[in-house]
C-alpha cells in the first residue's frame, strides 16, 4: 500500500474539516483534507442546507468570529447571497459556496483529496497512527503526526475505538426548486431556490449505518414525491411551473453520533464556566443564551493523535443542536486547526498542548471564551430570552 505523510490529516471536508485543514496550514503546518465527495462544505453544500445561522446573540451583539465569520463572508462571495434582516446570518447558493472553499483551501495550500473515502484508524498503543482511505488509485496510507475527525460522524474516532452517543434523525430534506418568474425577481435566491424542509416526528432513524442511510434517503424522497403528487393533483398545470431542480446528495441527517471527549457540553452543564473553554457560541432558535465549548469536548476518550470537529463533538442533549450548525461547525474546526498544529509543533497528543495558549491565539481571532467576559463586554444586554433583534 502506498504511504503519505503529513502533519495534520483532516477527516471530511465539511464546514468544521475546512475550517481545521485552512487554520492548520495557514499555521504553517503541510495539511491534508480528505472529503469523500467532490465537494467542500458538507450538509451546508452537498446537502443542500443553504442557510448560514446567526454569528450573533439576537441582542445586537456578534458573538462568533474567526473562521465562522469568514466562511460566512465567503459563503456569497461568488453569489448574490441575501443577508437576513434580523440576525447576522444570511442564505447563500451552495454550487457559490463550493466556489469559494476550494478558493480558501488552495490559498491555504491544504492538499485536498477529493473522492477518497475513510476506511480505517490505524491505532498503536492507543495512539491514531495512521488512516486508510480509498479512491481511483486503491487503498492509501496516510500517516500524521496528528488528525481531525470532521466526518459529522464520528468515523474516524468510532473507527479507533473511542465511545460515542447515537443521535436520532427525523426525515427532512432540502432541495432547490424551480418556480415560474422567480429568476425574474431581485431577490432570486430566496424565491426561486426556497427551501423544502419537512420533518415528519411519526418516525425517526437512528444514528447511522449502512443501512440506515439508504432508508433514511429513500423514505424522504418519497415523502418529497407525495408532495408534489399533492400540488399537482390539486393543480396540473404546476407541473411545469413548479418542480425540483436538485437534491441533495448526501443524507441529511442532523445527529448521528457524538464521540465522547474527555468533557462534554450537556444540559446539566448549560450554564458553566469551563476553565478549559475555547469559544462561547450562540442560541440560534431565540435571541440570548450562550454556552462555553470546553476544549476537553473536542478530545475523544481513550485515543490519541486525534481531535473531533463539528457535529461529532462530545455534545449531546440540547447542546447538540447548538454545536451542530454551520457557525458552531466552523469554530470547533478553527479550534481543531490551531490545536493540532500545536500538538504536531510540540510532538504531543492534543489532551497535552497548552491550553492557555490555545485560548490566546483564539482571543488574536476576537473569539470570546466565557460567559462571564461576554457578559461585562456588553452589559447593556438584555435579559437572555428577550427578542431585542437586529445585528448590523
Ligand atoms: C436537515 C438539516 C437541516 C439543517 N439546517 C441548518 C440550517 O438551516 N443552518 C445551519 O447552519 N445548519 C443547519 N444544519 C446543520 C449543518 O448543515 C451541519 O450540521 C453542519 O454544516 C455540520 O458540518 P460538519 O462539517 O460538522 O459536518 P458535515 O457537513 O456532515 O460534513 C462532513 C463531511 O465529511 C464527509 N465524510 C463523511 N464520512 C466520510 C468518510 N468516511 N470519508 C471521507 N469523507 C467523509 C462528508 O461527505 C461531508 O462532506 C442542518 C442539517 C440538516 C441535516
Amino acid at each position: 500500500m502506498q504511504t503519505k505523510r503529513y502533519d495534520i490529516v483532516v477527516l471530511g471536508g465539511g464546514i468544521a474539516g475546512v475550517a481545521a485543514a485552512v487554520q492548520a496550514a495557514r499555521c504553517g503546518a503541510r495539511a491534508a483534507l480528505v472529503e469523500k465527495t467532490i465537494f467542500p462544505g458538507g450538509l451546508a453544500t452537498t446537502g443542500l442546507v443553504y442557510l448560514y445561522l446567526p454569528l450573533c446573540d439576537g441582542c445586537g451583539h456578534q458573538i462568533l468570529f474567526g473562521m465562522a465569520e469568514e466562511l460566512y463572508q465567503a459563503s456569497m462571495k461568488y453569489g448574490p447571497g441575501q443577508r437576513e434582516e434580523k440576525r447576522y446570518m444570511g442564505i447563500f447558493s451552495p454550487a457559490s459556496f463550493i466556489l469559494a472553499l476550494d478558493e480558501i483551501l488552495d490559498d491555504a495550500g491544504v492538499d485536498v483529496w477529493y473522492d477518497t473515502l475513510f476506511c480505517k484508524s490505524c491505532v498503536t498503543a492507543g495512539r491514531l497512527e495512521a488512516v486508510e482511505v480509498e479512491n481511483k488509485s486503491g487503498r492509501l496510507r496516510l500517516e500524521a503526526g496528528c488528525f481531525v475527525d470532521a466526518t459529522g460522524d464520528g468515523d474516524v474516532a468510532v473507527s479507533a475505538g473511542a465511545p460515542y452517543t447515537e443521535g436520532r434523525n427525523t426525515p427532512a430534506i432540502w432541495e432547490i426548486h424551480h418556480a415560474d418568474g422567480a429568476l425574474k425577481n431581485s431577490r432570486a435566491l430566496s424565491d426561486g431556490q426556497e427551501r423544502f424542509c419537512g420533518n415528519w416526528k411519526e418516525y425517526e432513524y437512528p444514528g447511522v449505518s449502512g443501512r440506515v442511510v439508504t432508508d433514511f434517503v429513500r423514505d424522504t424522497r418519497r415523502r418529497l414525491r407525495a408532495f408534489y403528487q399533492e400540488k399537482y393533483a390539486k393543480d396540473p398545470a404546476l407541473k411545469h411551473k413548479f418542480f425540483s431542480m436538485l437534491l441533495p446528495s448526501m443524507a441529511t441527517f442532523r445527529r448521528t453520533r457524538a464521540v465522547t471527549g474527555l468533557a462534554a457540553m450537556c444540559d446539566a452543564n448549560e450554564d458553566a464556566v469551563f476553565e478549559d473553554s475555547v469559544a462561547l457560541i450562540n442560541e440560534w432558535r431565540r435571541p440570548g443564551p450562550v454556552r462555553e465549548v470546553p476544549f476537553g469536548a473536542l478530545i475523544p476518550k481513550g485515543v490519541k493523535g486525534l481531535l473531533t470537529a463539528g457535529r461529532c463533538i462530545s455534545s449531546v442533549e440540547e447542546s447538540w443542536e447548538w454545536t451542530r450548525v454551520i457557525p458552531a461547525a466552523a469554530v470547533t474546526g478553527q479550534i481543531a486547526g490551531f490545536a493540532s498544529f500545536m500538538a504536531v509543533r510540540d510532538s504531543v497528543s492534543p489532551g497535552e498542548i497548552d491550553v492557555k495558549e490555545l485560548q490566546k491565539k483564539l482571543l488574536a481571532e476576537k473569539f470570546y471564551l466565557h460567559r462571564p467576559d461576554f457578559c461585562a463586554a456588553v452589559p447593556s444586554r438584555p435579559a437572555e430570552t428577550a427578542d431585542a433583534g437586529h445585528v448590523r
